[in-house]
């Protein structure tokens, strides 16, 4: 351990530009175990890992798994990195290091360059998968059974738990693939769909049953899930668009980031789409500065845009994404404007998008968050043209009427209300993720699930 005197962060190489915005395969290769263990061998084993206790949202036993991985030996680093996460070849690979575990490491401030610990997480879980090795499970060992609605990473990691604990698990998924934001919102250059319906396969052979195209509320009733189920986890997600405000924002050739996600993702499972705007060979601007902006960009990009463009009101530094995404994006070739925010769409005469106008801003004194508050700067309007309008402004949370007829509290913006081990104001009734914090990350997500599984786990089995 501690060589990271001699050996350098390296991550894992990257797919040429030119090569890969013609694919929506993921770009980065994955570390081979020699490649994996000497990364692992730099870790410094300090007395407090904050990479785990303040940058995980798991807390992952990140120390613990590095030092295995250091000795080589994969299967002790596989059941470690598996104990704590449901799905850590996925978190790997999606996490936004730079602002969680490796923006934690002590190597980082230390300026010799964070561990690796995303790449090397994913690594160790690929490579075992290749090597046969397995998540354990102990198949169905109780009469329990817990409903679990949705199944994005909140409702795999709450199945995931209580699978392990020898619970049934139902799971119902208003989509006709399961997986939630993980297949319809991320693009495959991040996480590849086969990487998702591998962890599936696993659930349903450790006994869970998938219920796909069935809506709650809608197809089957939450008070009757009430009823038949001894706990019901509800994961639904947040992925409503939320609205700019601005005339003609419902023009035609302006679409949300999710809709135009959900339809290219549609387009490469070969399903039925839903095309509001196509992109090939147009000019597209995207505005907000997201990581969800960045993968409208480079999903434009893959479609064949002429030209593609993101325009954010803030500077650089106070993108609120990934920068590991931005520098990305920008390699592939999107052009990025800053410090402009959008007053209105401009159309033609048969209503059609043909630009923006917006007003430039600079960023004034820092807010009580410590963010430098952005303002607009008067008599600064300007036009850039387009013919495609992207709009990935942020989201809220969907109507959930049918849980608060049951009874479930909803908070002021029309979350699910829980307490500390994720308990709604119904008994034995469960949330997290997306529905409970608004939009956020797929580690939040799977941190509530997981937190809401062992106390069902406590109350149930006793
Ligand atoms: C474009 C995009 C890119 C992102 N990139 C990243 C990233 O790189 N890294 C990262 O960590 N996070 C990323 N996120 C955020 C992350 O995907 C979410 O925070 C996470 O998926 C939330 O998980 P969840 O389980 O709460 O909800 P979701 O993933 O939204 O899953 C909710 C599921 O519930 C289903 N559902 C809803 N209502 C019902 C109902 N009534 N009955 C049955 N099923 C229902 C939905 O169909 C869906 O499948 C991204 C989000 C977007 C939109
Ligand atoms: S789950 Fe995310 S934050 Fe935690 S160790 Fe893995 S990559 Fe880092």
């Amino acid at each position: 351990m501690q060589s990271f005197i001699k050996v350098d962060r390296n991550d894992p190489q990257k797919d040429d530009v030119l090569s890969r915005i013609k694919h929506f395969n993921e770009i980065y290769s994955k570390f081979t175990v020699e490649k994996a263990s000497t990364q692992a061998e730099r870790c410094v084993q300090c007395g407090d890992p904050y990479c785990s206790s303040i940058g995980c949202p798991l807390s992952n036993y990140i120390p613990h798994w590095l030092k295995s991985m250091a000795g080589n030996d994969l299967a002790l680093s596989f059941k470690i990195s598996n104990e704590s996460s449901p799905f850590p070849e996925i978190l790997g690979r999606i996490c936004p290091q730079d602002k969680l575990c490796e923006g934690a490491c002590t190597l980082n401030d230390d300026g010799y360059g964070a561990i690796t610990i995303g790449s090397i997480e994913t690594a160790i879980t690929e490579r075992a998968f290749e090597e046969g090795m397995e998540p354990a499970f102990p198949g169905i060992t109780t009469d329990k059974k817990v409903a679990v609605i949705g199944s994005g990473p909140a409702g795999i990691s709450a199945a995931n738990f209580l699978l392990r604990a020898g619970i049934k698990v139902v799971m119902f998924e208003r989509d006709s693939i399961p997986g939630g934001l993980l297949v319809w919102g991320i693009p495959g250059f991040k996480l590849e769909k086969s990487v998702v319906a591998r962890r599936f396969a696993m659930l349903e052979k450790a006994g869970l049953e998938l219920r796909l195209s069935c809506e709650v509320g809608k197809d089957v009733s939450f008070a009757d899930l009430k009823k038949e189920y001894d706990a019901v986890f509800v994961g639904v997600g947040a992925s409503k668009s939320n609205a700019a405000g601005l005339e003609n924002e419902t023009a035609s050739g302006v679409v949300n980031a999710i809709d135009f996600l959900r339809d290219i993702q549609a387009k490469l499972f070969g399903k039925k789409r839903t095309p509001l705007v196509e992109v090939t060979g147009k000019k597209v601007l995207v505005i907000g500065g997201g990581d969800t902006a960045m993968d409208c960009v480079r999903t434009s990009l893959r479609e064949g845009a002429a030209s593609v463009k993101c325009v954010y009101r803030r500077d650089e530094a106070n993108m609120p994404g990934s920068k590991k995404e931005f520098i990305n994006a920008n390699e592939e070739g999107v052009e990025f404007s800053f410090l402009s925010t959008p007053k209105k769409i401009n159309v033609d005469k048969s209503g059609k998008v043909t630009g923006v106008t917006f007003s430039r801003m600079r960023l004034g004194a820092k807010d009580a968050s410590g963010r430098q508050k952005a303002e607009e700067v008067v008599g600064s309007e300007y036009v850039e043209e387009a013919d495609v309008v992207i709009l990935s402004l942020g989201f809220s949370h969907q109507d959930m009427g049918y849980l608060k007829e049951s009874g479930v509290a909803l908070n002021q913006w029309g979350g699910c209300e829980v307490g500390e081990t994720y308990q709604t104001s119904e008994a034995l009734v469960y949330a997290g993720g997306d529905c409970v914090r608004g939009a956020d990350l797929a580690v939040t997500a799977a941190r509530d699930g997981r937190a809401a599984a062992f106390d069902m786990i406590a109350k149930l089995l006793g």
